[in-house]
Formats: C-alpha cells, sequence, structure tokens
C-alpha cells in the first residue's frame, strides 16, 4: 500500500540554546534548507517562542512547544497555557516526553489532559509514547506504549483522532546513540497504528507516528524508509544544523 502520509521531521531543542546560539541556528537552519519534501518543526524553549516566531514566519519551519499545561489558566506557578503558546502562533507542543514523564512525575491521566488542552485550542499535540529498557527485555513494549496511548484515546473524540501526531520513543534510546533497528521501531509503530485504528480507522490511516530516540544522519534515511514511520522527533541532532538538515533531506 502506499503510503500518502507527509513526513514531519521536528527538533526537540529541550533545555539548550539562547539567544545567541538560537539565532546563528536558525539562520543556517534557514540558509541551508532546499524545497523540502516533508513538514519540519522546531520545539523551542518557551522563552524563545518570540524568537523563533520572528526568525521562522514565512518559511517551511513552524515551531512549537515542549511542554503545555493541562489547565487553562490561572495559579499554576511557573506553567505556560496553550493560550500562551498561541499568542506566538506554536504549531505544535510535545506532551508527554519521557523526560517530564521521568523527571516530573506526568501521569498518564496528565499527559492525556495536556493532549487534550493543545488539541481543543487548535495547538497539534505530538504524543510521545516509549519503554525503558527494563520493559522491552520484559517483553512489556507493546503493553506499555499501549496503556500510555490508551490514556490520550479515552479523552479525545474518535473525529479529532487524525489532529493529532504520535512520536515512539524508546527511552532507552533518548541521548544514548543506540537507536532502534528500523525493524524494531516498524513493529511498534505497526502497533500503534493498529490501536489507532480501533478508534478511528480512516484517521489511523492519515496519523503521523514519528520515531524519536538517537536519530542522526546516518541512521535518519533507514528508519524513515519504513511504512508505518513518518518522520523523527529529533533531539541532539536539530541542534547542529548541517544534521538536521541531513535528517530534513532523508525525510521524503
Ligand atoms: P535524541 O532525543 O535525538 O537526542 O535521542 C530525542 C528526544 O528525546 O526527543
Amino acid at each position: 500500500s502506499v503510503n500518502m502520509r507527509r513526513k514531519l521531521v521536528a527538533g526537540n531543542w529541550k533545555m539548550n540554546g539562547s539567544l545567541v546560539a538560537n539565532a546563528a541556528l536558525l539562520a543556517e537552519i534557514k540558509a541551508g534548507l532546499a524545497v523540502a519534501a516533508c513538514d519540519i518543526a522546531i520545539c523551542a524553549p518557551a522563552p524563545y517562542f518570540a524568537q523563533c516566531q520572528a526568525e521562522l514566519a514565512g518559511s517551511a519551519i513552524a515551531w512549537g512547544g515542549q511542554d503545555v499545561s493541562a489547565h487553562a489558566g490561572g495559579a499554576y506557578t511557573g506553567e505556560v497555557a496553550v493560550s500562551m503558546l498561541q499568542d506566538f502562533a506554536c504549531r505544535y507542543v510535545i506532551v508527554g516526553h519521557s523526560e517530564r514523564r521521568a523527571y516530573h512525575a506526568e501521569s498518564d491521566g496528565l499527559v492525556a489532559q495536556k493532549a487534550l488542552r493543545a488539541l481543543l485550542a487548535g495547538v497539534t499535540p505530538i504524543v510521545c509514547v516509549g519503554e525503558t529498557l527494563v520493559e522491552r527485555e520484559a517483553g512489556q513494549t507493546d503493553a506499555v506504549v499501549g496503556r500510555q496511548l490508551a490514556a490520550v484515546l479515552d479523552v479525545l473524540d474518535a473525529a479529532d483522532l487524525a489532529r493529532i501526531v504520535v512520536a515512539y520513543e524508546p527511552v532507552w534510546a533518548i541521548g544514548t546513540g543506540k537507536t532502534a533497528t528500523p525493524q524494531m521501531a516498524q513493529d511498534v509503530h505497526l502497533a500503534l497504528r493498529a490501536m489507532l485504528a480501533g478508534k478511528n480507522p480512516t484517521a489511523a490511516v492519515e496519523v503521523k507516528i514519528l520515531y524519536g530516540g538517537s536519530m542522526k544522519p546516518d541512521n535518519a534515511a533507514e528508519l524513515l524508509a519504513m511504512p508505518d514511520i513518518d518522520g523523527g522527533l529529533i533531539g541532539g541532532a536539530a541542534l547542529k544544523a548541517v544534521d538536521f538538515l541531513a535528517i530534513v533531506a532523508a525525510a521524503r
């Protein structure tokens, strides 16, 4: 079957950058960008949304956040509301990244509320799921990612399903240089798409499922060639313009 999904390459800058460093990185990316065959996004720390908007508006590159509050607003010190992302024209927001789940004790239910909050505001949530090494070795991969995705599917209207992006990020592959083999990733992507199909078969064909975890220029093409891998969520390699551009070029 022909895969009609346009790929998405999304950079996740994590807690990196500065006004000066971002200006140089964005300029280099913009200068090196050929006509892209894929969608492109950069998920930046919230203090740099204005800079991303100023530098990227009118370009082929969208921008977004790395987290969003489950609340609309009010007495939640330190949190960022989706209305604030919208003020800076963020198109995407990552929710449920494994670093948020691990270091900030975000539950499946909270991640689902964040995804819903973003979706209802028209900001596309990039919903991250992934197993730890212990869970993989115990044969629990499908159960873990299934539980994580189910929590999100439970709160969404079936009609809205095509408006989310899913990212499969095995925790053991993030920032470690260890990548899932293309077949290992494909197997999980296929299982996730089957779950999505249970909620809305038509939408499941449209939903982009990204791979994340040490995607680099030298492994991107083979991962992106798999039938259910629709792009990448890129951490370390998104901080180097040449690497990010090479991954974008591999996504077609
Ligand atoms: P990495 O990070 O590419 O540095 O492994 C990916 C991510 O955490 O989104």
